[in-house]
């Protein structure tokens, strides 16, 4: 039986190691930095966070490592009013890393170790069988092992969960993948990687649109940063534009885009009203810095739309 409402979301967990510096460091060089953190991130943790504070009823399937990294994020998660149930702890792993240099010009060069996010295998995936069967609406991304996504959105079809897919980072991808997709929502890069097609302006939005439809998916959301989102449904599409804010740091505008979104829809939320709410959070988030801690609750989300 379908729980109302009810959302899964599958993906990577990482902890990002960010160090700003003058200049990145040459092959050899040594360079000190001027200030370092460490936040959580990860592109299925960022959206699973974002759905959990704005709203959602939300589970997560991923994989931490058996270390203290991975302990602290699962509180954290379990914080943002996600369920980890479906979370395995991988013994002997680390869980992932990002290891992220940005310069003065707020330009990085970032090296990832997937660490425990290859661990999340297709028998993990079938483990969440009755999650994914029973969810109204799983939400992937493609840091995970693309055979277990793939697997996960076959669970989903088969099922009548809808299938969203934020096909990022960009790859090509199987046309029987897409095929069981139901709402894409790639950015200009991830658009042209899928459809061959350069993203830049609202027409060849339209045709990237399209070459999606024609490969069997019902909606297709293009993100186009500052100028909000290319929206089409069948072919029938326009441009929604977002808000205008003084922009700061863009990490996780995408991923908070992507939670706020699937949230709002399972709310009952008409696709231009769900858009609204997801640009709204998305804005938010670039007003502040780093990954998860940029990701707005709903009472702030709900101020800022009020
Ligand atoms: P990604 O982070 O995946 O590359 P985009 O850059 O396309 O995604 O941004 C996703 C969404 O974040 C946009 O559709 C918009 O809602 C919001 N956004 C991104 N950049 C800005 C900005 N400078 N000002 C306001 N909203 C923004």
């Amino acid at each position: 039986m379908k729980t109302a409402g009810k959302l899964v979301v599958l993906g990577s967990i990482n902890a990002d190691h960010i160090l700003n510096l003058e200049s990145f460091p040459t092959p050899g060089e040594t360079v000190t930095g001027n200030r370092y953190q460490v936040a959580f991130g990860g592109k299925g943790a960022n959206q699973a966070v974002a759905a959990g504070r704005s709203g959602a009823d939300i589970a997560f399937i991923a994989c931490t490592g058996d270390d203290d990294t991975g302990e602290r994020v699962r509180k954290q998660l379990e914080s943002d009013n996600i369920d980890i149930a479906p979370v395995s702890v991988v013994q002997d792993e680390s869980t992932g890393v990002a290891l992220i240099f940005v310069n003065a010009e707020g330009e990085n060069v970032i090296g990832i170790h997937a660490g425990a996010n290859a661990a999340l295998t297709v028998e993990r995936v079938e483990a969440q069988r009755d999650s994914i069967a029973g969810a109204e609406a799983l939400l992937m991304q493609l840091e995970s092992p693309v055979e277990s996504v793939l697997a996960a959105a076959n669970i989903a079809h088969e099922n009548h969960t809808t299938v969203v897919l934020n096909p990022a980072p960009a790859r090509v991808l199987s046309d029987e993948l897409l095929a069981l997709v139901d709402i894409i929502t790639p950015n200009e890069t991830e658009a042209e990687k899928l459809t061959g097609i350069r993203v830049e302006n609202d027409d060849d939005a339209a045709r990237a649109a399209k070459a999606l439809h024609d490969k069997g998916i019902g909606t297709v959301i293009i993100t186009l940063g500052s100028r909000g989102v290319w929206a089409s449904v069948n072919g029938d599409g326009r441009r929604v534009p977002g808000f205008k804010v003084q922009a700061i740091d863009t990490i996780a505008a995408g991923d908070t885009f992507n939670g706020a979104l699937v949230t709002a829809l399972l709310e009952g939320e008409p696709l231009d009203k769900a858009i609204r709410f997801a640009h709204a959070a998305a804005a938010i988030a670039v007003t502040r810095t780093g990954a998860q801690p940029s990701v707005p609750w709903r009472n702030e989300i709900d101020e800022f739309l009020s």
